[in-house]
């Protein structure tokens, strides 16, 4: 068997990232290529779904790729390939075609893959929690969202499973955009911790409260209180080797990570404390791409390019 070739592309609202995986007969998996393109959301959907196609063809072509991956910042109905959510960019996304168009111009099998369930696929795989059996990850931003891998595999469930933010944790708690209210994203999502800190950005959060000042401090306090309960929790259900955090709170650094160990390792009562671990993200702003680009090496479609 020789090495085989596949792309992976996350959609994002602002930047569509796009990678070239090639893995080896021995299994190993190398990066060709990475690269950012802007979304141009405002545009609308329908040229945004034209821009991931033409992206995927252009790869396609240059590269020979066995099968194309992407990774949706929302839910898609995996029989259809149609979007069902798509919070984040602006448009008519609510049952628009998006593998079959893809599929079309890139004339190779496309994946669709949440882009958290995505982030947690290549984490496990390739990242902070490489050759590890049973791992939670999640990623925070301005929203929440993660993904649970077990034995090697990422778990769907029912097709949602990894949801790690929409665990309600205060009942009548703050209104979030799943239509719940109190999720763990309506408390620690950076719509959150803006409101809370009256600061313009995340990171300047973290970096006030590195410097002592008492609202950041307080808001970080907060954000580590609730992510805790919600680590716990799914601990509890599941048990995991390790939890990998990253997305935009990764800015905060050993500020976070080290309390947040602590404080979940405290809570953690019915397994050993000392065997919880709370790992940073190691994969950047391309683990989204690189988890698409695993999933339809994965999906078990893949054949032989025809270049
Ligand atoms: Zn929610």
């Amino acid at each position: 068997m020789t090495a085989v070739r596949y792309a992976g592309l996350d959609l994002g609202g602002t930047n569509i990232k796009a990678v070239v995986v090639e893995r080896e007969s021995d299994g190993e998996i190398r990066v060709l290529s990475r690269g950012s393109h802007l979304t141009h959301g405002r545009e609308g959907a329908d040229a945004v779904v034209k821009r991931v196609a033409g992206l995927a063809r252009a790869t396609a072509g240059e590269y020979g790729v066995a099968g194309v991956g992407v990774g949706i910042p929302g839910l898609f109905d995996p029989a259809s390939g149609c979007a069902r959510l798509i919070p984040n960019i602006p448009g008519e996304w609510v049952g628009r075609p998006l593998r079959g168009p893809v599929e079309t111009a890139a004339g190779r099998p496309v994946a669709l893959i949440n882009d958290a369930r995505a982030f947690a696929l290549a984490e496990s795989r390739l990242g902070a929690a490489h050759g590890l059996g049973t791992v939670v990850c999640v990623t925070l931003g301005t929203g929440m969202g993660g993904g649970v891998v077990i034995g090697g595999r990422l778990h769907m469930g029912a097709g949602t499973a990894g949801e790690i933010g929409h665990q309600v944790l205060q009942a009548d708690g703050p209104p979030c955009g799943c239509g719940n209210r109190g999720c763990a994203e309506a408390l620690v999502g950076s719509a959150a911790v803006l409101r809370m800190s009256g600061r313009p950005s995340v990171e300047e959060v973290y970096e006030a409260a590195r410097m002592g000042d008492e609202r950041a401090t307080r808001t970080v306090d907060h954000v580590i209180r609730w992510l805790t309960v919600a680590l716990v929790n799914a601990h509890a259900l599941l048990a995991p080797d390790a939890f990998v955090v990253g997305g935009g709170i990764a800015a905060a650094g050993r500020a976070l990570f080290g309390p947040l160990e602590r404080e979940v390792r405290d809570h953690v009562t019915l397994g050993r404390p000392e065997d919880v671990r709370v790992l940073p993200a190691a994969l950047g702003t391309y683990a989204g791409a690189l988890g698409a680009a695993l999933a339809v090496m994965e999906q078990g479609k893949d054949r032989a390019p025809t270049r």
